[in-house]
């Protein structure tokens, strides 16, 4: 936990999106969660480019109320990025994310807390159920998750969305990871760090529909993908391989029957055939092989930290020396 240095204990970043709808809800319950915290707190709203009349009853609240903050973005840069815009602001010790449409209920915020104090630095709230949302949405949601999960090498807790509180340091350690394509849920994972989860029902949206159409979700997952595996740049040097592979043994083949004298072998066509499907082969290999090096460009220019330290002892001597 970090020490009680700063004046704001818990922020709360909330991205909104054409939320009118809901607002007088989350308003009412944010309210109330905010004054049952044992500190000082402030929720942060990233307005991500509405076009509806959440702009200006936020700006208003927060020029009346100082326990809210208003930022908002030149246009619609996404989910991910308003997360990241409101996290930039944020002042509190411990960090919290959630959605405006109240599917992410903010009493559930209380019970991140006391994971917090306790010792975690990142606790995820997983979703036990998913209530009002498509079956479509369900089933393709519980397949991104299970096939991420298989792809990547860093473990991104299954059936967790951004809704998830953070420790300070693990807020300066995400902030030196400027990459342009985010998938924050992924890169809190590739933190490491204590890490603990409360479950909770997700409920049904308060008010409004899904800001994340397909297109969305489709651009989320290639993020995720592309970001955290290196599955798909291998797949053209296995798929090489194996094409390759196949026209040999078949090359082999036919020889034997040429040698045979065996009657099935059609002139020209089979040797055709070997010689096409050794090139495809070749072809895909090489293209595996310039995927390995952008693979690695691709690391570098995501330009993320190699490593990151949670904690030093004995460094600084002097600072042992008052400790009494
Ligand atoms: N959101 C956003 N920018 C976008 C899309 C969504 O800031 O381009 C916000 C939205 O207002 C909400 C949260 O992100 O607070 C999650 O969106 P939504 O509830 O529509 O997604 P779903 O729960 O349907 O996956
Ligand atoms: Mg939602």
């Amino acid at each position: 936990m970090a020490a009680n240095s700063r004046s704001i204990r818990y922020s709360l970043v909330i991205p909104v999106f054409n939320e009118e709808a809901v607002l007088p809800v989350l308003l009412r319950r944010l309210d109330l969660v905010l004054s049952r915290l044992d500190g000082p707190a402030e929720a942060i709203f990233v307005d991500d480019g509405s076009s509806d009349s959440s702009s200006i009853v936020l700006q208003a609240l927060a020029r009346r109320d100082p326990r809210f903050r208003y930022i908002g973005l030149s246009r619609n840069f996404g989910h991910q990025v308003a997360i990241t815009a409101g996290m930039d602001a944020a002042e509190g010790e411990a960090i919290i994310v959630m959605d405006a449409d109240l599917q992410d209920p903010p009493e559930v915020i209380e019970q991140l807390i006391a994971k917090w104090k306790e010792g975690n630095d990142v606790v995820h709230a997983r979703r036990l159920s998913r209530e009002g949302e498509s079956p479509f949405k369900r089933a393709t949601a519980h397949l991104f998750y299970r096939l991420l999960g298989r792809m990547s090498s860093v473990g991104i807790p299954a059936d967790v969305g951004d809704f998830r509180l953070i420790d300070r340091k693990v807020l300066d350690a995400l902030r030196q990871m400027p990459e342009q394509d985010r998938f924050v849920r992924g890169m809190i994972a590739w933190l490491g760090f204590r890490q603990a989860e409360v479950a909770f029902h997700r409920l049904e949206r308060a008010a409004g529909e899904t800001k994340y159409p397909l297109f969305k979700m489709v651009r989320l997952a290639m993020n995720a993908a592309l970001g955290f595996s290196d599955l798909p740049l291998r797949l053209a040097i296995w798929c090489g391989l194996t094409v390759s592979g196949l026209a040999l043994l078949y090359g082999g083949w036919v020889i034997l029957l040429w040698l045979s004298n065996d009657s099935h072998l059609v002139t020209g066509w089979s040797s055709t055939m070997v010689v096409v499907s050794l090139l495809c082969g070749i072809n895909m290999l090489m293209t595996g092989i310039v995927g390995l090096y952008v693979g690695r460009i691709h690391a570098e220019v995501k330009r993320r930290p190699l490593y990151v330290v949670q904690t030093r002892a004995g460094f600084d001597r002097n600072e042992a020396a008052t400790v009494p």
